[in-house]
């Protein structure tokens, strides 16, 4: 089967498996940087309560956060983990974003091409090309595909990435081979396979759709620990 034609086949069955996520509007793409920042190396649930209790220490407004001592930033971030890490950070984006536009918005990077726009992305402290790709993508549906652990475990483990493929590489990869449109619902729908059935401990194949596909489940026994 050619690449392109497995990478449609399993955009196609994690569809019917799971369903197609819609892309919906209304994300505001500083509150998805800041987030995203919170959210390297810790779960949702962790990343989610230091947003909230950023916001419920200096409210919806990005410039008392930008003036603030730092201390009581990372006393806000804390349930993240890496406060003292991420809070700096944090204060260097919006410093960024401020001397660079003179307001907390983001919108005009919708308006870039893409490449321009994760370059723009990248220049902001702890800020890679994952954090990027999922601000131009959720916040603009922009043709930028996220890589996260779990879509590099399962491409690797495909044969759409090779073994060793870094997680850029994989991104490339996915971009390259299919439609844009599609990047939404596959980045979210890999997503949901890594945390539900090719688990990072244990790829559950007699559960997952994407058999026909995988060279994991095909070559079993060739492959050591992925
Ligand atoms: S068949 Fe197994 S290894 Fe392949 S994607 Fe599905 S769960 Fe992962």
């Amino acid at each position: 089967m050619e690449k392109r034609d497995k990478a449609q086949a399993i955009a196609n069955s994690l569809i019917h498996h799971f369903g197609e996520p819609q892309w919906q509007p209304g994300e505001d793409a500083v509150d998805m940087l800041i987030g995203t920042i919170l959210s390297a190396n810790t779960n949702d649930v962790n990343s989610g309560r230091a947003f909230d209790q950023l916001r419920a220490t200096f409210g919806h407004d990005w410039e008392r956060v930008r003036v603030a001592p730092l201390d009581e930033i990372k006393d806000a971030i804390r349930p993240a983990g890496m406060y003292n890490q991420k809070a700096p950070h944090i204060v260097g984006a919006l410093e960024k974003l401020w001397r660079d536009r003179g307001e907390y918005k983001l919108d005009f990077v919708a308006d870039l091409p893409v490449e321009e726009a994760l370059g723009y992305l990248q220049t902001f402290p702890g800020v890679g090309h994952k954090t990027a790709s999922i601000v131009l993508l959720f916040c603009f549906n922009r043709g930028a595909f996220p890589v996260d652990t779990h879509v590099q475990r399962i491409s690797r483990r495909l044969g759409v990435s090779a073994r060793n493929a870094t997680a850029l590489a994989v991104k490339h990869e996915w971009e390259a081979l299919l439609p844009a449109a599609q990047f939404y619902a596959l980045h979210l729908n890999l997503i949901r396979l890594g945390r539900e059935i090719c688990q990072a401990r244990e790829a559950r194949c007699s559960l997952c759709p994407l058999q026909p596909y995988c060279d994991y489940f095909n070559r079993r026994g060739a492959w050591g620990a992925s």
